[in-house]
C-alpha cells in the first residue's frame, strides 16, 4: 500500500511541478552562462598574443596607469601560473591575514566605468573602467562598490573596498591592464613594470 502510494504522490509533485514553473522562473539566460572572469580567460590566446606584442612596441601610447591604492602604503603582487583569466593579472595583498579586507581602491586612471557587477562563478563584485583607445582596467574581488556604470572616476576616486567576493580563498585585489579584451603586462606609471610571477612590492608614488 505505501509503495504505490508513495510513488504516486512522487508522480504527482512531478507532474504539478513542471506545469506549474512559469516563465518567468527558469534561469535569467544571463546568470546561466559562464562567469565573466572565464569569458575573458577565453580570448584566443593568437589574438592575446598579438595585442600583447602592439602594446610592447608602443609604450608610449599607453595610459599612465598608478597602482591603486592609497598613498603611502605598499601592497604585494603576485600572479601565478594558472591564473584566470590571465598570467598577466596581478592579486594584491596588503600586510599579513584579512589585513587587506576593507582596504580602500582607487582607480588606476580618469575613465568611465563601464561594468560594475556581480560574478559569482568568478570575480565576485568588480568593476572595469575605460581609459580610452581601447584600454581598461579591472577590479575584482571587492567588498563593496561605491560607483555604478557610466560614472566618470579619476584616479583619486575611490571606487571600492578590498573583499573576497566571488571564487578566492582570502581577501585580496584582483587587478588587470586591459588592451582591446587583452590582459597585458602592467604598467605602473611611466616606468614600473609589474614583475611576474612576483611578488613584488608597489605603491602609489605620486601627488601624495
Ligand atoms: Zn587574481
Amino acid at each position: 500500500m505505501i509503495r504505490p502510494a508513495l510513488g504516486a504522490a512522487i508522480a504527482l509533485a512531478a507532474l504539478t511541478l513542471t506545469p506549474a514553473m512559469p516563465a518567468g522562473a527558469l534561469p535569467d539566460p544571463a546568470s546561466a552562462q559562464q562567469s565573466y572572469m572565464a569569458q575573458r580567460a577565453a580570448v584566443p590566446e593568437a589574438k592575446a598574443a598579438a595585442v600583447r606584442t602592439a602594446v610592447d612596441m608602443a609604450p608610449l601610447a599607453r595610459p599612465t596607469l598608478r597602482v591603486p591604492f592609497r598613498c603611502n602604503e605598499t601592497w604585494s603582487g603576485a600572479s601565478r601560473s594558472g591564473h584566470s583569466p590571465s598570467y598577466y593579472a596581478i592579486d594584491f595583498n596588503y600586510g599579513s591575514g584579512t589585513a587587506d579586507l576593507g582596504k580602500p581602491v582607487k582607480t588606476s586612471a580618469s575613465g568611465t566605468v563601464m561594468r560594475s557587477a556581480y560574478d559569482a562563478g568568478g570575480y565576485g563584485n568588480y568593476i572595469e573602467i575605460a581609459h580610452g583607445d581601447g584600454w581598461r582596467t579591472l577590479y575584482a574581488h571587492l567588498q563593496s562598490r561605491a560607483v555604478g556604470v557610466g560614472a566618470t572616476v579619476t584616479d583619486s576616486t575611490q571606487i571600492g573596498r578590498v573583499g573576497d567576493t566571488g571564487n578566492v580563498t582570502g581577501p585580496h585585489l584582483h587587478y588587470e591592464q586591459i588592451k582591446d579584451g587583452v590582459v597585458v603586462a602592467a604598467l605602473f606609471g611611466a616606468s614600473t613594470w609589474a614583475v611576474y610571477p612576483g611578488p613584488s612590492s608597489y605603491s602609489r608614488g605620486y601627488d601624495c
